[in-house]
């Protein structure tokens, strides 16, 4: 019996149309816990390791983890993988939303997309079931109207995942929408989706899962509710956003401003927060299913040159990539900019990081007029930025046609010395908060298995007070700008983000179970007998696997950095000569994790974690 999965994964070869489903050993589920721990195992067993990000050998692997759908605030996500074609490497992204718990209730804890469609489909399933339909009149179209298209055709109870115009025509940072309000947005996999002709993918389905101990979940459920109700943390975020702290956060010396070239701004600070958005466009508290935080804004921009209809507002990565990063002090046209890019199908952080990169380059002469088509890239200047949205996902123009690369890859192109202002790590833009501020963050984006990431790991919260774990010795009184305890801050908070994004669990209203709860939990769920020691063991083995895979795709300890730009000094703010101590930080790391110098897991590290095959493939 499986519990807190449906215990099956169903394979679509787009190529042929058929599909077969198979029930992956239990060993499989326990060791990898679902999501993206499944997605790279089913990736690295499955997939072709020789295939190009964007060719048809690659796998797309949408997979649910075993708190999905346990009807608990935060327990909604669904985690997608792939090799990106961003960054070469591992890509995952993780999304709330409705889709994850629906997946599951058609039969299936994954399904895994292969080949190419000779001709643009879309995917829907049913329970125990999936059709490849045509696609040809959704093609072309943004991911709103494909959703509101679709809902059409098969009823508003079908959930939807759409990818837009930018990922068709190649954009390497293209997004895949759910429902118009929840985004994948991070390593390009809305590119891989359509890659593979796949327009959008579609889930209805009524199926219940078995939990080991229902009982014991119920009663967990209760608790919990009561302690969100009362949560600060969590009243912020239903009240003003995951922007709430934005304003705060400026004066601190987190939130990148100008390129992370700027320590403070004072004007961003006010006009650009959670309680300026939640003061003049926020029109309702939208959510995921089930969760009672109600942490997305829904938004509406009534009139003026940034007017837009009501919809998903932007979050606070948004805010600070089209607004601090830029100097962009008009919050309606982030709001804009944020609908623009969700309907387009394109990140808003690597976009907005991209753009605020080719604008430093443009003001140091790096990137010359006539290399921008005649466009003026300046701080500040949101109105061109609105313009060349469009451009950039018709990849059209010069300009365009760079500016979809993404950063890392535009300043090869570019050359001059672009590259002294990129704030990658392994060619994933970084989110925004900033390692000058809390140097953790720093080793954190440097060893994060998908690039510069605040999701793949709970390190900033660990800096900032905001969670302590005892159980794992990680309660040290850690000082912001200090290297001191955060080298093991980074590796452990790491296997911690493998946890969330294997179980698919949010990490907002996550943060108010201890570990200890957290795998009381999973035993109630799926029966595993797991204790803190056994949970954080299954999370360390997702991080090394997709390490891993990543080595085997070319990385090496050289990709363990962030982006020249953060590691330069600013004079002003909370963060005024600060630069994290990376060579501290990581030598912690590579000890504790048992590193060679070429940044390889050691072969009887991978053993010690049921790798062998992994080690095998690694070093032959
Ligand atoms: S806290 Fe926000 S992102 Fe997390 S599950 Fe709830 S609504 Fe979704």
């Amino acid at each position: 019996m499986a519990y807190g999965n449906m215990g099956k994964v169903l394979e679509i070869d787009l190529a042929t149309g058929e599909a077969v489903e198979f029930e992956p050993p239990q060993e499989t589920y326990r060791d990898f816990i679902g999501g993206a721990g499944l997605a790279a195992k089913l990736l690295f067993e499955r997939g072709d390791l020789a295939a190009e990000p964007l060719d048809p050998g690659n796998l797309l692997i949408f997979a649910a983890g075993p708190l999905t759908g346990i009807g608990f605030s935060g327990s909604s996500r669904l985690s997608v993988g792939a090799r990106s074609p961003l960054t070469g490497i591992w890509g995952q992204a993780s999304c709330g939303g409705n889709f994850g718990p629906e997946m599951k209730r058609c039969g299936y804890d994954a399904v895994v997309f292969r080949g190419r469609a000779e001709k643009p489909v879309y995917v829907l399933l049913t329970e125990g079931k999936a059709e490849v339909l045509q696609a040809e009149d959704l093609w072309g179209r943004d991911a709103y109207e494909t959703t509101d298209l679709l809902k059409e055709k098969h009823g508003k109870q079908c959930k939807v995942l759409a990818v837009g115009p930018a990922s068709e025509n190649g954009v390497l940072y293209g997004s895949i929408l759910n429902d118009k309000a929840h985004i994948f947005g991070r390593a390009g996999m809305g590119t891989v989706m359509a890659s593979k002709n796949l327009k959008a993918f579609a889930a209805q389905g009524e199926m219940k899962m078995e939990l080991a101990d229902p009982d014991k979940v119920k009663e967990m459920g209760e608790w919990f509710r009561e302690e969100v109700k009362g949560n600060v943390f969590c009243g912020a975020l239903s009240a003003f956003g995951t922007g709430a702290n934005l304003e705060a956060k400026m004066y601190e010396g987190d939130v990148p401003t100008r390129n992370w070239g700027q320590g403070l701004w004072e004007e961003g600070a006010e006009k650009l927060s959670g309680i300026a958005l939640a003061d003049n466009f926020v029109i309702d508290h939208g959510s995921c299913r089930g969760c009672a935080v109600r942490c997305k804004p829904v938004v509406e921009v009534k009139e003026g040159p940034y007017a837009m209809p009501p919809g998903a507002g932007p979050e606070y990565e948004t805010q600070a990539s089209f607004g601090t990063m830029l100097l962009n002090p008009e919050l309606a046209a982030v709001c804009k900019a944020n609908d623009i890019c969700n309907r387009l199908g394109m990140d808003t952080i690597t976009c907005g990081a991209t753009i605020a990169w080719a604008m430093d380059c443009f003001e140091q002469g790096v990137l010359k007029p006539e290399e921008c088509e005649g466009v003026e890239l300046k701080w500040g200047d949101i109105d061109t930025v609105l313009e060349l949205l469009p451009r950039i996902a018709r990849r059209e123009g010069k300009l365009g046609e760079l500016l979809a690369l993404g950063s890392r890859r535009a300043s090869g192109e570019v050359g001059g010395g672009s590259e002294a202002f990129l704030t990658d790590s392994k060619g994933l833009e970084a989110p925004m908060h900033d390692p000058r501020c809390n140097w953790g963050d720093g080793a954190a984006y440097a060893i994060s298995v998908r690039g510069a990431c605040h999701v793949s790991n709970t390190t900033f919260l660990l800096e900032w007070g905001a969670v302590e774990y005892p159980e794992i010795g990680l309660d040290k009184n850690y000082q912001p700008q200090s290297a001191q305890w955060k080298g093991e801050a980074a590796a452990l908070t790491a296997d911690i983000g493998c946890i969330f994004n294997s179980a698919c669990w949010c990490e907002f209203p996550g943060t108010i179970f201890t570990l200890t709860r957290l795998a009381e939990l999973f035993d109630a769920v799926a029966g595993y007998g797991w204790d803190v020691q056994k949970m954080m063991e299954a999370g360390a083995r997702v991080w090394y696997l997709q390490r891993c895979l990543s080595h085997i795709w070319g990385a090496t300890a050289e990709d363990d950095s962030i982006g020249r730009k953060i590691m330069t000094p600013v004079e002003d703010g909370g963060i005024a000569g600060s630069v994290p101590d990376m060579r501290t930080m990581l030598n912690e790391i590579y000890e504790l994790r048992g590193l060679s110098e070429d940044g390889r897991p050691r072969r009887e590290v991978l053993e010690r974690y049921g790798l062998t095959d992994v080690a095998d493939r690694l070093y032959g």
